[in-house]
């Protein structure tokens, strides 16, 4: 096979596994030493000359930061950008819900950081999981982000003299983590907006705001359009490109609850998947473990307090069952217990990292101490994240510096002030703690790609968390803006020219061909499907169920008999859904009812993905955790001989039919796969 081979994914070979037919994904990862490879690639890849780059459209369909990233750079090397949202502005893209920082290897602290150990702690912190060489090229170019932006004027935060500030994250020794207080997604779309609208003044990018894409249009094994609902105005719309670029973002919201905003959804990327794009490690969820802990019923949103406070907050829950009882009933509150009595859980377990092990660790051990009864709030399932040390250390006025609006925000919806001053005793002062607990927050899992960004459907790429491709089991924070913004900035101008290459002979698609014809007419019939069902339960209390199941059965702890029954429960749930739904109003005009129903019809379809991959994976490994398979410290255990691959699921032509498992084995060659040590 040629350097750069131009073949679909999917490899010749095939094996039997389980009964059925599994291929052998290819990732087209370029010859050559790792720390060569992207330089290599850009070498030899194909490129589009500037007269060839006016005849081709690309449609991006997204504007957070992965499509407004792609969008703008696409336009302004001169091809004919089509950028849609769901929102009524690219500005409010969920990215702009980021707080904590985007991490790079500049090694402006001058405490040992490189391109190598940025590139190290995210394979490591994704516990061997990732691709080698897609996290190799993401650390190489995560200088050129931050240059990037600061070209653009995104205010990072800076030392008094002037350099840009960093901060600590976790699964990390080095502060490598920019930040812009704890708005960084905001001022980073900011950016990226700008240069997104200085495309559309120019007329190369046409902006199509309140649109959703529900079909993406395949002619002769290509990706040549995609069907999009005004979301307005109902009408079925039909646009026809040389490529097709997916940058929709993750899957939290299958949980109902999780720190995603509520228009997130899955429906672009399931419907790809329909198609015939793969989905590639599902199960690999992210929890959280630093979130506004559940406070009641009819909450339809988690608030995530940024991991950037494990840089000053302690975390920990008492020493005593009994002051654990006492807080849990109300006589006692954080600060009456004494220090002494306190169990910094994460020092006492993890020496080296402390407060800032990566996620998926710090979540567990909040799970473990809440298991044993020693949760701090009224049902027992939070812990405490504590100020108190740091600011008697450098002053409450740099402390809100650092966190003002985090602490502006948690007291805003608990009414607790967690900087207020309680008591002195002993030479220690007491002040208000923040109660924080593990809540759904990102998906590592998603549409499987190449190393070009490029899915199993050829012209159809995918960018940014709807992808699967740089955090393994488990994400670093602070990487995702990262992995979203190389992706736009970085990579795809690149690798995308590598498939448009010779696409210009093509003449421009008419959006009557029978293909279109067809998706919409799909598309249409499935709304007037889902208008008709006429049951009796609204959308969101089949979604609230759905939550439950997932993560009940499919969450922080797995077992096999669990996966089992939340699949059997999701399968039921779907029978639900497709007999006893209520939407109501009509096709024509504004229905948000009818979107969010869609939006259902897929998350229950994630769901299930996401509870197969997790059944067949019998291993743990960074956010998926088989109960089943752990050390007697209660760490995650994995089995590299057998699962040492990326799952990627084939759909089978309807939504019950189990997918089938596709594998990509994975190949290091330079670093060494050990066990995770946070420890020392
Ligand atoms: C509260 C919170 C804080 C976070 N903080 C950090 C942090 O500090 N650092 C970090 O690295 N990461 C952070 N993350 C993760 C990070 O914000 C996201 O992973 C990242 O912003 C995703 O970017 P994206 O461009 O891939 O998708 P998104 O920003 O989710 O954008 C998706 C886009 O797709 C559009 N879209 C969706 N479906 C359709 C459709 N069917 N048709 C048309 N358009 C569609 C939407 O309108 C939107 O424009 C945080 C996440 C959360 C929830």
């Amino acid at each position: 096979m040629s350097r750069l081979s131009r073949i679909s994914g999917i490899s010749g070979t095939t094996r039997k596994n389980q009964n059925k037919m599994t291929k052998v994904l290819n990732s087209r990862i370029p010859e050559g030493p790792v720390a060569q490879k992207w330089t290599e690639f850009k070498a030899h890849q194909r490129l589009v000359n500037p007269k060839n780059k006016l005849k081709l459209d690309v449609i991006v369909v997204g504007t957070g930061l992965a499509g407004a990233s792609a969008a703008s750079s696409l336009g302004e090397m001169g091809f004919n950008v089509l950028n849609f949202c769901i929102q009524d502005s690219p500005r409010r893209a969920h990215s702009i819900a980021a707080q904590g920082g985007i991490n790079a290897a500049k090694c402006y602290q001058n405490d040992g950081d490189s391109v190598y150990r940025l590139f190290y702690d995210t394979v490591k912190g994704g516990d061997y999981r990732a691709r080698e060489a897609n996290v190799y090229r993401l650390a190489e170019v995560s200088n050129n982000i931050i240059d990037q932006c600061v070209a653009q004027g995104v205010p990072f935060a800076r030392e008094y003299g002037g350099m840009l500030a960093n901060r600590s994250f976790g699964g990390a020794q080095v502060s490598r983590t920019f930040y812009a207080k704890g708005q960084t997604g905001q001022q980073l779309l900011l950016g990226a907006y700008s240069s997104l609208m200085c495309q559309v003044n120019a007329g190369k990018v046409k902006l199509y705001t309140r649109y959703e894409m529900e079909d993406v249009v395949i002619i002769d094994g290509r990706a040549r359009g995609i069907i999009a609902k005004n979301l307005v105005t109902g009408k079925l719309e039909r646009f026809s490109g040389n490529a097709v670029v997916i940058a929709t973002g993750g899957y939290g919201n299958a949980y109902f609850l999780s720190t995603n905003a509520m228009g997130c959804n899955c429906t672009a990327a399931i419907q790809c998947y329909r198609k015939g794009a793969m989905m590639a490690n599902p199960s690999y969820v992210q929890i959280h473990p630093t979130c506004i802990p559940v406070h009641g019923d009819n909450q339809s949103k988690l608030t995530l307090m940024s991991e950037s406070l494990r840089n000053d907050g302690r975390i920990w829950v008492p020493k005593n069952i009994e002051d654990a009882k006492a807080l849990q009933a109300g006589t006692k509150q954080g600060w009456d217990i004494p220090e002494q009595d306190r169990d910094y859980y994460l020092e006492r377990r993890y020496p080296a990292f402390g407060n800032l092990v990566p996620r998926d660790v710090a979540s567990r051990a909040a799970k473990e101490r809440c298991d044993k009864g020693f949760g701090v709030n009224n049902t027992g399932l939070a812990v405490f994240l504590d100020f108190s040390e740091s600011i008697q250390r450098l002053g409450i006025n740099e402390i809100r510096q650092r966190y003002g609006n985090l602490f502006d925000m948690y007291e805003e919806i608990t009414d607790v002030n967690p900087g207020e001053f309680v008591r002195s005793e002993g030479g220690f002062d007491y002040y208000k703690p923040m109660m924080i607990f593990p809540a759904i927050h990102y998906t590592m899992g998603g549409i499987w790609v190449d190393y070009e960004l490029q899915t199993t459907i050829p012209g159809l790429f995918a960018i940014g968390e709807c992808n699967f491709s740089d955090h393994g089991a488990n994400r670093l924070g602070a990487s995702a803006l990262m992995q979203g913004l190389a992706d736009g900035y970085f990579v795809l101008p690149y690798t995308i020219q590598n498939y448009l290459a010779d696409q210009s002979i093509w003449p421009r698609l008419s959006t009557d061909m029978p293909e279109f014809d067809e998706a919409e007419k799909a598309v249409d019939a499935e709304l007037t499907r889902l208008l008709n069902i006429k049951g009796k339960r609204s959308v969101d209390s089949i979604h609230k169920e759905l939550g439950h199941i997932l993560w009940e059965h499919v969450g922080m702890g797995r077992t096999k008999e669990g996966l089992e029954e939340g699949i059997k429960l999701i399968k039921a749930l779907r029978q639900e859904f497709n007999t006893n739904l209520f939407v109501p109003g009509a096709k024509e005009g504004l229905n948000v009812e009818l979107d969010k129903a869609i939006h259902l019809r897929d998350f229950i379809l994630m769901g299930e993905l996401i509870a197969t991959d997790a059944l067949h994976r019998e291993e743990s490994c960074g956010g998926h955790f088989r109960e089943e398979h752990q050390t007697e410290e209660g760490e995650a255990k994995r089995d590299d001989e057998h699962f040492f691959y990326v799952g990627a699921w084939e759909y089978q032509g309807n939504d019950d039919t189990t997918p089938v498992l596709n594998k990509e084995p994975l190949e290091y060659e330079i670093i060494k796969v050990q066990t995770r040590n946070y420890k020392n």
